[in-house]
C-alpha cells in the first residue's frame, strides 16, 4: 500500500486522524461548554450580588432621606416650621424645606377627625393610631391613594411635638422627588420597587421606578433570583413602622444574553476553530510523522518481498528510527540468508543437474570470494594417491584470478588435515612443515584455515583460507563455508558414484570390453570421423565357432576365461583408436576405422582369425576355437549404428554358412575384392619363390644438361596367368600381406646389382630404388643394405633410397636415426610423392633428405592454359631453400620441361624423355648419348620415345 499526500489512503491514518478529531473536539466542546457554564454561574452570582447591592443602597439612600427628615422636623422648631400653630386642629403648615411635599399640622384632637385623615390621604386608622405616640416619636405613614404618578405613594413622617398642653402631631408628606429621587436615573433594565406588606399578605407599592410594571406586580411575590433582588428594610426601631419590601427587577433576562454573548463571541469561535485547526494541523504533522517512517517501513518490507535489500533511512530521533535499524538489521540478515541460500541452491543445481564438479568448484570459489574479497583462497581435490603421497588439482583464487596448480602432498600432510574435521587456523610461512601451507604463504597469506573435505568419511580434498591479517570473520562465516566444502564433498562423490556408474553401465563385467551401450556411442563417433576423412569404416562382427559346446562341456568359468582371453586377443591385434566391444554372450563386434594415411586392410581380418586360433590352456586342457567374421563397411553398408551391426551380423551368419572360420563382408563386390586379394597373395608368395619380377628403368635428366643422371628402378610382374601387374595394385596387397619385405630385398638387390654394372661400364649414374614404408619399418634396413653393398660390390654414392612422404607422416625418433644412418652409408634418400602426404613441413629440416620428387599429379597442373602452378613453383622454391634436389615426375610435355627449366627446377622424370625400359635398353640409351650435344641429346630422346 503506498501512502499518498494527506494520508487518507491509509486505513491507520484515517483512524488515527479520526481519533484524534474526536479527541480535540470532545474536549473542546467539553470544556466549552462547562466553561460558559462556570462563566455563566460566576457572572449570575456577580449580577445577582450586585442587583443585591443596588436594592440595597436605593433602601438605604431611602431610609437615609428618611432619617434625615425625620432629624430635620426633630430638630426645627414648630415656629420654624409654621407661624400659626395657635389652637389648630389641623393646619397646613407652611414650609419651605423642598423635601417635604407638604406638612400639615394636626392638634391631638383631631387625630381622629377622617377629615383630617382624608385631608392626607391616610386612613382614619392611620392617623388615630398616633395617639398613642409619646412625645418625639415618630411614624411613617403611607398615603391610601397614589399620588402622581400613579406608582408612588406619599409617604408622611408623623411627629409628636409640642407639650402636654398643647400637644400637636407634624405629619409631613416627603417629597417623592427627595424620597425616591428622579425615577429617569433610575437604569433604564432595572425596574425599582418599594412595597408595605398588607394584612393579608399583599404587597402595596410605595414606589416603582416604572409605573406598569408597578400596576402588575403589586400582588406577586418573587423570589430571589437572577433577576430579581428583594430587601427588606427594617424601619420599627426608627419610624415605628412595618418595614418596606425592596425589590429590583431586571427587565431583560441577563444570564442567557451573557452566556450568547459569551458564545457567539468571534473571540471564542476563532479560538475554538483555531483550537480545532491547530489540533488538525498538529494531527497531521504527527501522522505524518508517523506515516512517513512507517511507509518508508512498509516499502522495505515489498522490496524485500521483491529481492531488494537495500536499507530504509529514517532520520528523526523517534521509535521509527529504532524500528528502522532494527529494520535495516534484519533486511541484512535476511539477505545474507537469502544470498547464501541461493548460493547453495546454485551449486545444489549444478550438483544435481550437471554435477561438473569443476563447475561446482568454481561456483563455490566464486560464494566465497563474495563473502570475503580480501582473502586468498584454494580448494584441493584429492586426485591420484600413491603409498607415500597424493596428487591434489587445486584451484587457487586471490584477486578474483583463478590459477590451477598441481600439488603433491605428503599423505602424513593430508592425515593431519584430516584430524580436523571442524578445520583448524594456522600462522604459515615459506618455511611452513606442509606443502599447502607453503603454497599458500607464497600468495602471501600468513594466516591459514585449512578444512578437510569429506563425505561419508573419505576425504576428497581440502580448502584452505589464507589470509594477510588475523581472521575477524564470524561464526556465521565458517558454518557457510563447512556447508560449501560439504557441497564440494557431495559433487565429488557423486561424480566418483556417476563414474562408477558409468563404468557399470557401458562396460562389460566380464570382459571389461565397452558393451552394445558404448559401442553405439563409439559407431557414433567413428561415422562421424569417418564422415571428416573420407576414409572408409568397418564393423566386424566375430562369432566363436562352436563356443556353445565348450560352455556346456567343460562349465561356464572355462567359457568365461575363454571369453576373457579373447577379448584381450582382439585387444592386442587392434590400435588405440579403434573399439573392441562384447556384443553378447560369445560376439564381439570391432569398430576399425581408417585414419588418415592409411585405409583399412583384409589381413587386420586374417589377424584377427589367426589370433583367436592360438590354442588356449585353461585347467590343463588346450583349448582350440576358430571364429566367423561379417563385416560391414560404412558409409556403403549402413548409415547407422543399427543398419551397420545388422548386416555386419547378417554378413557373420554368411560366413558360418560357409562353413566357419573365415570371413564375409556385407557387399559382395567387397568379398570379390576380398577373394581376389587373397588369391594375388598366395600368387605373390609363389612369385617369390619363382621370381617372377623383374626391373625396369626410367631416367632422371639433368633439365639444363640434357644428361641422364640418374635412374628410377621400378619392378615389374608378368603373371603366368594374369599377365603383367602393375606395382601399384601389387606393391600395396604385398604391404598388407607382409610379403614386401621379400619383394623389397629383392628390387634393392638386383638394382644394386644393375647400378655396379653401370658404374663398372664408366657411367657416373645414381640409381634408385622404391623402399615401402612398411619395408622401412619392419627390417634393418640399414643393415640389410650394408650387406648387400658388399654383395654386390656397389659404390654407396650411386644408390638412392626412394621414400613416400606418407612413410614419413608419423616420423619417429627410430626413423630419423635410420635415416641417419643410411645417409652416414653414403646412400642418397629421396622424398617420392612429395605433396601428396599432408605431412607437417617441419619435419624437413630435420632428415638428412638429398631429393625432393614434385608428384605427377602436381606436374600435371603445368598445361598450357595456366601460366602458374603454385604448388609446383612452391615445392621447387622450398626443395632450393632447404638445399635440396628438385626432381620433377611424370613430365610427359614440352610445356612441362619449359616450365620447370624456367623456375630452375634441377631433373625431370617421365615419358616425354623415356618410358621406364630395361637395363638393356637403357645401357644402349646411355652408350649413344655419350658424344652428343645437349640439345642433340634431347632429340634423340624425343625420337626415341615414339
Ligand atoms: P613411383 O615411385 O612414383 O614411380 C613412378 C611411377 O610413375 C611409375 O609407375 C612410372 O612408370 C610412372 N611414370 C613415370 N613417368 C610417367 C609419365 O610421364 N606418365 C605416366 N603416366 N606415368 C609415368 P610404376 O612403374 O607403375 O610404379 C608405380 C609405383 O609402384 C611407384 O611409384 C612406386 O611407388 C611403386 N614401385 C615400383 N617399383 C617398386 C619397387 O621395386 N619397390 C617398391 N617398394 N615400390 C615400387
Ligand atoms: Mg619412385
Ligand atoms: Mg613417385
Amino acid at each position: 500500500m503506498k501512502i499518498t499526500g494527506t494520508f487518507l489512503n491509509s486505513k491507520v491514518a484515517q483512524r488515527i486522524a479520526i481519533l484524534l478529531f474526536i479527541a480535540a473536539v470532545i474536549p473542546t466542546l467539553l470544556m466549552t461548554a462547562l466553561s460558559s457554564n462556570k462563566v455563566n454561574q460566576v457572572v449570575t452570582k456577580y449580577e445577582h450580588k450586585l442587583l443585591l447591592e443596588k436594592n440595597r443602597g436605593y433602601a438605604l439612600q431611602a431610609f437615609s432621606n428618611l432619617v434625615y427628615a425625620r432629624n430635620y422636623i426633630a430638630n426645627s422648631s414648630l415656629q420654624q416650621l409654621s407661624q400659626n400653630i395657635n389652637d389648630i386642629s389641623v393646619e397646613r403648615a407652611k414650609h419651605t424645606v423642598p423635601m417635604f411635599a407638604d406638612m400639615v399640622i394636626v392638634a391631638a384632637g383631631a387625630l381622629n377627625d377622617p377629615d383630617a385623615a382624608s385631608a392626607l390621604g391616610v386612613s382614619t386608622e392611620e392617623l388615630s393610631s398616633l395617639a398613642s405616640f409619646n412625645r418625639n416619636k415618630i411614624a411613617l405613614l403611607v398615603g391610601k391613594h397614589s399620588a402622581k404618578p400613579a406608582s408612588t405613594r406619599p409617604v408622611y413622617l408623623a411627629m409628636y411635638q409640642g407639650h402636654h398642653t398643647q400637644p400637636y402631631y407634624i405629619i409631613s408628606q416627603l417629597s417623592a422627588q427627595y424620597l425616591w429621587g428622579n425615577k429617569a436615573e433610575y437604569p433604564a433594565d432595572l425596574q425599582v420597587c418599594a412595597y408595605t406588606l398588607l394584612s393579608h399578605g399583599n404587597k402595596q407599592p410605595i414606589f416603582c421606578s416604572s409605573d406598569a410594571v408597578a400596576a402588575n406586580r403589586s400582588s406577586e411575590t418573587a423570589a430571589d433570583n437572577i433577576n430579581h433582588a428583594r430587601w427588606e428594610l427594617f424601619l420599627n426601631g426608627e419610624f415605628n413602622s412595618e418595614p418596606w419590601i425592596f425589590e429590583v427587577e431586571r427587565t431583560q433576562a441577563l444570564t442567557s444574553n451573557h452566556l450568547k454573548e459569551f458564545v457567539g463571541s468571534s473571540a471564542y469561535i476563532s479560538i475554538a476553530i483555531g483550537s480545532l485547526l491547530a489540533v488538525g494541523l498538529l494531527s497531521l504533522i504527527q501522522i505524518r510523522k508517523t506515516m512517513v517512517p512507517l511507509e518508508k517501513l512498509m516499502d522495505g518490507t515489498e522490496q524485500i518481498k521483491a529481492g531488494n535489500f537495500s536499507a530504509v533511512e529514517v532520520k528523526d530521533n523517534s521509535e521509527f528510527s529504532v524500528l528502522a535499524n532494527a529494520f535495516n538489521g534484519m533486511s541484512s540478515h535476511i539477505k545474507k540468508q537469502f544470498e547464501t541460500m541461493r548460493s547453495y541452491s546454485t551449486i545444489d543445481r549444478e550438483i544435481v543437474s550437471n554435477n561438473d564438479v569443476h563447475h561446482v568448484i568454481q561456483l563455490v570459489l566464486d560464494r566465497m570470494q563474495t563473502l570475503a574479497p580480501e582473502h586468498a583462497y584454494c580448494i584441493a581435490r584429492v586426485k591420484e594417491q600413491s603409498d607415500y603421497e597424493t596428487q591434489c588439482n587445486c584451484t587457487l583464487v586471490m584477486d578474483k584470478t583463478p590459477l590451477g596448480v598441481r600439488l603433491a602432498v605428503p599423505n602424513q600432510e593430508l592425515g593431519a588435515i584430516k584430524q580436523h574435521q571442524q578445520g583448524v587456523f594456522k600462522a604459515v610461512t615459506m618455511e611452513s612443515q606442509y606443502a599447502h601451507e607453503r603454497l599458500m604463504a607464497e600468495f602471501g597469506a600468513k594466516q591459514l584455515w585449512s578444512l578437510p573435505i569429506f563425505w561419508q568419511g573419505d576425504i576428497y580434498g581440502f580448502i584452505c583460507i589464507g589470509s594477510q591479517n588475523p581472521f575477524i570473520e564470524e561464526d556465521s562465516y565458517w558454518h557457510e563455508i563447512q556447508e560449501l566444502a560439504n557441497r564440494i564433498g557431495t559433487a565429488i562423490a557423486s561424480s566418483v558414484r556417476e563414474q562408477q556408474l558409468l563404468l557399470e553401465a557401458q562396460y562389460d563385467n566380464l570382459t571389461g570390453l565397452p558393451n552394445r551401450i558404448l559401442l553405439r556411442d563409439r559407431l557414433k563417433l567413428a561415422m562421424e570421423h569417418s564422415d571428416k576423412t573420407g576414409k572408409a569404416m568397418w564393423v566386424v562382427f566375430i562369432d566363436l565357432d562352436r563356443f556353445k559346446v565348450i560352455n556346456d562341456s567343460m562349465g561356464h568359468a572355462t567359457g568365461d576365461t575363454l571369453l576373457k582371453e579373447i577379448a584381450q586377443r582382439l585387444l592386442a591385434q587392434t590400435r588405440d583408436t579403434d573399439t573392441v566391444a562384447r556384443f553378447g554372450g560369445d560376439e564381439f563386434v570391432l569398430v576399425l576405422s581408417g585414419d588418415a594415411g592409411e585405409s583399412i586392410q583384409i589381413s587386420v581380418l586374417q589377424r584377427m582369425m589367426e589370433a583367436i586360433a592360438q590354442p588356449i590352456t585353461i585347467d590343463n586342457h588346450e583349448l582350440v576355437t576358430t571364429c566367423s567374421i561379417g563385416i560391414a563397411v560404412y558409409p556403403e553398408d549402413g548409415k547407422n549404428a543399427e543398419v551397420l551391426i545388422k548386416n555386419a551380423d547378417i554378413a557373420m551368419y554368411r560366413a558360418k554358412e560357409l562353413g566357419r572360420n573365415n570371413y564375409q563382408f556385407f557387399t559382395q563386390t567387397l568379398n570379390d575384392k576380398a577373394a581376389k586379394r587373397m588369391q594375388m597373395i598366395s600368387l605373390l608368395r609363389k612369385a617369390i619363390e619363382n621370381e617372377e619380377f623383374h626391373l625396369v628403368y626410367q631416367p632422371k635428366v639433368d633439365i639444363a644438361s640434357g644428361n641422364i643422371v640418374g635412374l628410377e628402378a621400378l619392378i615389374r610382374w608378368d603373371q603366368p596367368q594374369l599377365g603383367p601387374v602393375s606395382p601399384a595394385e601389387f606393391i600395396p596387397v604385398a604391404e598388407e600381406a607382409g610379403l614386401i619385405n621379400a619383394i623389397g630385398i629383392w628390387s634393392l638387390e638386383k638394382a644394386s646389382q644393375q647400378a655396379a654394372i653401370w658404374y663398372q661400364s664408366g657411367y657416373r649414374i645414381l640409381t634408385s630404388v622404391n623402399i615401402s614404408a612398411k619395408q622401412f619399418e619392419q627390417t634393418d634396413i640399414v643393415d640389410t643394405l650394408q650387406s648387400i653393398l658388399i654383395k654386390t660390390g656397389t659404390k654407396a654414392s650411386c644408390l638412392e633410397l626412394e621414400l613416400t612422404e606418407t612413410a614419413l607422416v608419423n616420423i619417429s625418433d627410430q626413423t630419423i636415426k635410420t635415416l641417419h644412418d643410411i645417409k652416414a652409408l653414403g646412400v642418397e634418400l629421396s622424398i617420392d610423392d612429395f605433396g601428396t602426404g599432408y605431412s607437417n613441413l617441419s619435419y624437413l629440416n630435420s632428415l638428412p633428405m638429398n631429393t625432393l620428387k614434385i608428384d605427377k599429379s602436381f606436374v600435371d597442373t603445368i598445361t598450357l592454359k595456366t601460366d602458374k602452378s603454385p604448388i609446383v613453383d612452391t615445392i621447387i622454391s622450398l626443395g632450393q631453400n632447404l638445399g635440396l634436389k628438385v626432381v620433377a615426375e611424370g613430365v610427359e610435355t614440352a610445356e612441362q620441361v619449359a616450365y620447370l627449366k624456367a623456375r630452375a627446377c634441377d631433373q625431370i622424370q617421365g615419358y616425354f624423355f623415356s618410358k621406364p625400359a630395361s637395363a638393356e635398353e637403357i645401357t644402349s640409351m646411355l652408350f649413344s648419348r655419350r658424344s652428343l650435344s645437349s640439345s642433340q641429346k634431347l632429340s634423340l630422346v624425343k625420337k626415341a620415345k615414339g
